[in-house]
């Protein structure tokens, strides 16, 4: 093997992966980034929060707040089961807090205490005050220096091609702070358009990797390990048909470089893989370029499916609500699209507080079909070609059941989540001012979270589950701790920014 470039480290993806990064860099480990598209970020740098759920982190501690590793790890042991090691989810609740606590020795670094209710209100030992949730200091652009402007999102660029802000909020917020931080550091560096396509191996461990940098390949001997952070694979319609992940590439709202070829570069070289049909769920609104996305806190309205009938807890957190509908969709009880009704107390615009991609001009909503308008119920109904009895029905009951302030049919309201948007109020508000509105709705996902089987080092498995030499994984590219449920706000970044670290202190013995 004829080698182009030496280090100890490549991290591949530039997301919650620049947490390794950062680490093998403050170690003085030789460390490079590879990403393949032409910004850094992933789809870290798409969420407008860029929160972390480590319970008992640091930033939480000093303000006070009264949480225990233990009840943490009761609540995540009690939503997440067996369907992920016991260790794996125990490494996830016990390390979170060390990583911020590392990162804060570090000016560059600084969170914020959100709260941020967890996604099972009546888990034991949930924290209904949110306060297992920080999210990172926003940062103005110019700070990161010349990197700065190579951050992607927020998703209004990326999609509607809006002038990105010169503050830094959120996951922007989170890869700007990184940014800042590993350029203090000569041994590191990062690369755009870069692309990992192959790993090398020598008698079964991994030496090196084959990189495509600006189209050109490029062999990279790595001494200490290659981390896969790469995100999911939920750009790429053939894996998600491959695995059975409900949703369609359209609908995701990872960036388009989430194609799963680092997975693949790992399947060849013997890895193992669980999870492969999961991702993080949401409804999405659909907008007129015919993609849905990641909608969340409503302060009114009901879906209904195309027999008028309501389905579900809307105000349920996206995950859960995400994986009812597809549910629903799969035992043939709701079509897509489905539809948000509302009536004109709010105006004509969708009560969607968080829409994620701005809602463009109401005009075109409507020549496309997702959005419509009636004076009464049955007009409507008439519109969205629902049954109109069955839809006067449903907005009755509805209504009925707002008055009495709890919802005995779907449960809206029973949890914290649930009232988060409302101030603590019932969500159930009634439809009671005409004119009324449907809006179209579909299913959206934040990325696939199945991948790579690891061990508690983040240290890629075989089948037979023996750790691969010098290959790691982190986020979405391996298969997520918390297996099949989304237990808080924060762990899909969480998982990343904490296993890419985990990994570069397992290559330096720790
Ligand atoms: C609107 C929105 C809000 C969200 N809010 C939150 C939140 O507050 N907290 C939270 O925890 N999660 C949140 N999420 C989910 C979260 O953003 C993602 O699940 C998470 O960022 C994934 O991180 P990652 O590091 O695994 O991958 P990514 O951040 O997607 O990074 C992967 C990177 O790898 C690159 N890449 C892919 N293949 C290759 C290759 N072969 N070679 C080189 N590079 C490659 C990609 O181009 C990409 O840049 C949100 C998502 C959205 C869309």
């Amino acid at each position: 093997m004829i080698w182009d470039e030496e280090l100890d480290v490549l991290v591949v993806g530039s997301g919650g992966g620049l947490s390794g990064a950062y680490t093998a860099a403050r170690e003085g480990l030789r460390v490079a980034v590879a990403e393949a598209t032409d910004k850094f970020g992933g789809t870290t740098s798409l969420s407008g929060g860029g929160g972390v759920w480590f319970p008992c982190n640091p930033v939480l501690r000093r303000a006070g707040v009264d949480d225990t590793l233990e009840d943490a790890l009761t609540y995540y042991r009690a939503v997440v089961g067996d369907r992920t090691p016991a260790q794996l989810q125990e490494t996830y609740i016990r390390r979170g807090a060390e990583v911020i606590e590392y990162l804060l020795q570090d000016d560059s670094f600084s969170f914020e205490v959100y709260p941020w209710p967890d996604y099972f209100g009546s888990a034991p030992k949930a924290r209904l005050d949110g306060k297992r949730h920080i999210i990172p200091t926003p940062l103005p652009v110019a700070e990161v220096g010349e990197l700065g402007t190579a951050i992607r999102g927020p998703l209004d660029t990326d999609r509607l091609g809006a002038e990105p802000p010169a503050l830094l909020i959120g996951g922007r917020a989170l890869v700007g702070r990184f940014l800042k931080a590993i350029s203090q550091y000569p041994n590191a560096s990062v690369h755009l358009n870069t692309t990992l396509v192959q790993l090398v191996t020598e008698d079964g461990a991994v030496t090196g990797a084959i990189v495509e940098r600006e189209g050109v390949r490029v062999a990279i001997r790595t001494h200490r390990g290659v981390v896969l952070a790469a995100g999911g694979f939920e750009g790429n319609d053939e894996l998600r048909k491959r695995y059975g992940v409900p949703g369609v590439a359209r609908d995701t709202m990872g960036p388009w470089g989430n194609q799963g070829k680092a997975l693949e570069a790992a399947l060849a070289v013997g890895a193992d893989t669980d999870l492969m049909d999961q991702a993080w769920w949401s409804p999405g609104m659909i907008h007129p370029d015919g993609r849905a996305a990641f909608a969340l806190w409503f302060t009114g309205g009901l879906f209904v499916n195309q027999d008028g009938v309501r389905f579900v807890n809307e105000s349920g957190p996206y995950d859960r609500l995400g994986r009812s509908i597809i549910e629903q969709i799969d035992s043939g009880a709701t079509t897509l699209p489905y539809w948000m009704i509302y009536d004109d107390s709010q105006g004509p615009v969708p009560p969607v507080g968080a829409s994620n991609v701005s809602m463009v001009e109401p005009e075109k909503y409507e020549a496309a079909g997702l959005r419509h308008t009636a004076g009464t119920l049955e007009q409507l109904a008439e519109k969205i070609g629902v049954p109109p009895a069955a839809l006067v029905a449903t907005v009755a009951r509805y209504n009925e059941l707002a008055a009495g302030g709890k919802d005995e049919d779907f449960g809206r309201g029973d949890e914290a989540y649930d009232r988060m948007f409302t101030g603590g109020a019932s969500p159930l508000v009634p439809l009671t001012k005409a004119p009324y509105h449907a809006a179209a709705f579909g299913i959206s996902d934040l990325g696939t979270k199945g991948g790579l089987r690891t061990d508690t080092a983040a240290r890629v498995l075989t089948e037979s589950g023996d750790p691969i030499p010098g290959l790691y994984a982190a986020g979405n590219t391996m298969a997520a701790p918390s297996g099949t449920v989304y237990p808080g706000g924060g762990n899909p970044i969480g998982t990343s920014v904490l296993f890419s670290h985990v990994a570069v202190l397992n290559m330096l013995g720790r």
